[in-house]
C-alpha cells in the first residue's frame, strides 16, 4: 500500500539514546519516523521521503511488574505477544491483544491506541495505559510515568501520546495495568441466518454472560469464504451468511460453562442461531480463532486489498458492506466485512486483481461520506497516518482540528515528527 525511501535507520537502546538523537535532528530539522514492529494499517510507520527511521526494536526489556497492583512497567519495543508471556509468569495478562501481535510493539500499540479483540472487555488503553515516558521534538523527555491508579494531578498529558501516531513525541517507556491471567476460557462459533439476529445475539451475549463476556466478534460469509479458499482453513460449521465468535474468560470452569450453556440454549431455541460449536482445549480455539485473525492475511491472496477500518452505530453497521457491494458491482472480487461488533467496528475489505484507481474512486470519498451520514468515525481503531489523514474532515470538527495543529506546533515547532501523518493539508 505504501513504500518508504529512507537511507537511514537508527535503533537506540536507551531513552537518552532517543533524546540525543532527536536534539540532533531538530538542530539540524531532519524530519524523523517512529518505527515500532511496523504492522500498522495506514502507512504511519513508513517513511514518505527521506525521514530518518528511529526503530524502537531494541527498547524491548521489561523494568518491572508489581504482582500486587498488576503494573507492568516496560520498554516501548517490548513485542505484545512476548510481553503477555512475560506477564503470564505473573498470572497477569496484557489487555490486549490482536492479530498482528507476534510482531507488534506496545509503544506502537500505544500510539495508535489499538483496540484489538478484547476491548469490548478491558477497555482502551486510554483506561489502561497508566503512565508514559516520552521525549520531545526537542530532545526534552517527559516523565509521566505514573504506576498509580488514581492520579489527579494536574493535566492528564499521558494522553497526548496515545494514539497520536509518533506525532507528538516517541513513546519510550510506558506502565500498564495488566488484570489476572483468566483460568477458564470457552469459545462458542455460531451461524446465524440474518444480521437482526446478530444483533440480537450480541445483547443477549452481554445480558446473560455478563462479567465473564471477553469478546464478540462478527465475520460474513464472504470473509470466511476467502480464509476456507484463498488459505485452506476449514470451518467447523456448514455455511451460513453470518458468523459470531462468542468468548468468555472467568476463573471457574464450571460456572463459567454453566452460564454460556444457558445462553447458547436460549438463543437456539429462540431460533436467532441456527448451528454452532463450543471449544475449550487450547488448540480448538486457536484454530477457531485462526479462522478470524487471518481474514486480512486471506485477503492478499486476492491480488490488492482496499481496506477500512470504520465505527458505525450498530443498527446501520451491515447495511455500509451491502450498500458498498451494490455500489461496485462486478468491478471487484470481493466485498466483504467483519470485525469488533462488540465495539461498533467494522472491517470493510474490497478486492480486486490489481490495484485500480477507477476503483478507488469509486470507494473514496463515497465510504467516508456514508459514515459521516451516520456519526460514524472514518478510523476506528487504525488511526489516520499517512492514508487517511486528508480525510479527518469526516469525523472531526474544523476547530477540533484547529486545537490539533496548534498542539503540534507547541511540542514540534519545526515538526520533525513524523511529517505528513495525522494532520491533514489543509
Ligand atoms: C494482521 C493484523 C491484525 C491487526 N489487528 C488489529 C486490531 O485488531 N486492532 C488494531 O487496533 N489494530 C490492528 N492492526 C493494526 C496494527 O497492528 C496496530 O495499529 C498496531 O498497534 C501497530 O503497532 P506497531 O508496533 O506495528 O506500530 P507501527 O506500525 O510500527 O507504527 C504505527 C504508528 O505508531 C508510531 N509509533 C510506533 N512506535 C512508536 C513509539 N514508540 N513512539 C511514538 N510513535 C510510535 C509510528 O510512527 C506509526 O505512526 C492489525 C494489523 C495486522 C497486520
Amino acid at each position: 500500500m505504501v513504500r518508504g525511501a529512507s537511507s537511514v535507520l537508527l535503533k537506540p537502546k536507551t531513552t537518552e539514546e532517543v533524546s540525543a538523537i532527536l536534539s540532533y535532528c531538530n538542530q539540524h530539522k531532519l524530519a524523523v519516523c517512529p518505527q515500532g514492529g511496523n504492522t500498522g494499517l495506514v502507512g504511519g510507520s513508513v517513511p514518505v521521503f527521506d525521514e530518518v527511521i528511529i526503530s524502537m526494536a531494541l527498547m524491548n526489556q521489561v523494568e518491572s511488574v508489581d504482582s500486587w497492583s498488576g503494573v507492568v512497567v516496560c520498554q516501548s519495543g517490548c513485542v505484545l505477544e512476548a510481553l503477555d508471556q512475560h506477564v503470564a509468569e505473573h498470572g497477569l495478562m496484557v489487555p490486549l491483544d490482536l492479530g498482528a501481535k507476534g510482531s507488534c510493539h506496545i509503544g506502537g500499540n500505544v500510539s495508535t491506541n489499538a483496540g484489538g479483540l478484547r476491548l469490548l472487555r478491558y477497555g482502551s488503553l486510554h483506561g489502561s495505559v497508566l503512565g508514559v515516558e516520552a521525549v520531545l521534538a526537542s530532545g526534552e523527555v517527559i516523565d509521566c510515568l505514573s504506576t498509580m491508579k488514581k492520579d489527579n494531578t494536574g493535566y492528564d498529558l499521558k494522553h497526548l501520546f496515545i494514539g497520536s501516531e509518533g506525532t507528538l513525541g516517541i513513546v519510550t517507556k510506558l506502565a500498564i495495568n495488566c488484570p489476572p491471567r483468566p483460568t477458564a476460557v470457552n469459545l462458542a462459533f455460531l451461524g446465524l441466518q440474518s444480521f437482526d439476529d446478530v444483533l440480537q445475539t450480541f445483547r443477549d451475549a452481554k445480558s446473560k454472560l455478563g462479567e465473564i463476556l471477553s469478546s464478540c466478534e462478527f465475520i460474513d460469509r464472504s470473509s470466511l469464504e476467502c480464509v476456507e479458499e484463498n488459505l485452506k482453513l476449514k470451518s467447523p460449521i456448514e455455511p451460513h451468511p453470518y458468523y459470531m465468535l462468542i468468548e468468555t474468560s472467568g476463573s471457574n470452569g464450571d460456572h463459567d460453562e454453566e452460564k454460556l450453556n444457558t445462553f447458547l440454549e436460549y438463543v437456539m431455541t429462540s431460533g436467532q442461531v441456527t448451528d454452532g460449536t463450543v471449544a475449550t482445549e487450547p488448540s480448538r480455539i486457536q484454530h477457531i480463532w485462526s479462522l478470524r485473525e487471518r481474514i486480512a492475511e486471506s485477503l492478499i491472496a486476492d491480488g490488492y486489498t482496499y481496506k477500512y477500518d470504520i465505527s458505525i452505530p450498530l443498527p446501520h453497521f451491515y447495511k455500509m458492506v451491502e450498500d458498498m457491494r451494490e455500489h461496485l458491482g462486478s468491478s471487484i472480487i470481493r466485498c466483504c466485512g467483519y470485525g469488533h461488533i462488540g465495539d461498533g467496528n467494522l472491517h470493510l475489505n474490497i478486492t480486486s486483481k490489481e490495484y485500480e484507481k477507477e476503483i478507488l474512486s469509486r470507494i473514496e470519498p463515497t465510504i467516508f461520506e456514508w459514515t459521516a451520514r451516520v456519526k460514524g468515525s472514518i478510523s476506528a481503531e487504525h488511526g489516520l497516518g499517512f492514508k487517511k489523514r486528508n480525510y479527518i474532515h469526516f469525523s472531526k470538527s474544523d476547530g477540533a482540528i484547529g486545537l490539533m495543529k496548534q498542539m503540534k506546533k507547541i511540542m514540534d515547532p519545526n515538526g520533525i515528527l513524523n511529517p505528513y501523518k495525522v494532520l491533514p493539508d489543509n
